[in-house]
């Protein structure tokens, strides 16, 4: 049995984020998508609104599940199981911090595996989702429907 742990901040969850635990869900018998909850920056949406979200999105995906975490990545991994670390490698700004993230957690005892972005998806991150939305652009395809209404609602 194998279980991966795909962690991040998920504010919101885009469609970069589902390809890469879509492609993670059919590499491992397992996934557990793992919602960071970092005290100290402040996201537009709480853990439990970015978990929802998750939950609907990958609601198809056998063997996914949603949680969160505070504080070590590799601990939540030991304490849920997880044998491996899965991310999205978007570009080479992404590499620098990904690499030395990776190297520390391999120390700390568990594995990374990267995936490379799906090309369509290179640029998609959620700041800039929430920044096109904020400023009346259109990012249809590029989140779930619900999760764009979602951030339509956030705004003033
Ligand atoms: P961001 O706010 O930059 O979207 P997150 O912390 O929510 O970052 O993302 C979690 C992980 O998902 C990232 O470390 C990265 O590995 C991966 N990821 C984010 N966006 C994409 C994308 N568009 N394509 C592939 N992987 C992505």
């Amino acid at each position: 049995m194998t279980k991966a742990c795909c962690p991040g901040s998920f504010d919101p969850v885009t469609n970069g984020h589902l390809d890469v635990v879509e492609r993670a869900s059919r590499l491992f018998d397992e996934v557990v998508v793992a919602v960071l909850e970092n005290l100290n920056k402040r996201a537009l949406f709480s853990v439990e609104e970015r978990m929802e979200m998750l939950r609907e999105a990958t609601a198809h995906l056998e063997g996914v599940k949603v949680s969160s975490f505070q504080g070590l990545v590799t601990e939540f991994c030991k304490q849920e199981g997880a044998d491996v670390i899965v991310k999205g490698l978007r570009a080479v700004t992404d590499f620098d911090y990904e690499m030395q993230m990776a190297q520390m957690n391999k120390r700390m005892g568990v594995e990374t595996a990267f995936l490379a972005a799906k090309p369509d998806y290179t640029y998609l991150s959620s700041s800039l989702m929430r920044e096109v939305v904020a400023l009346g652009g259109d990012i249809d395809g590029l989140v779930p429907p619900f999760v764009l209404a979602r951030l339509k609602d956030k705004m003033p």
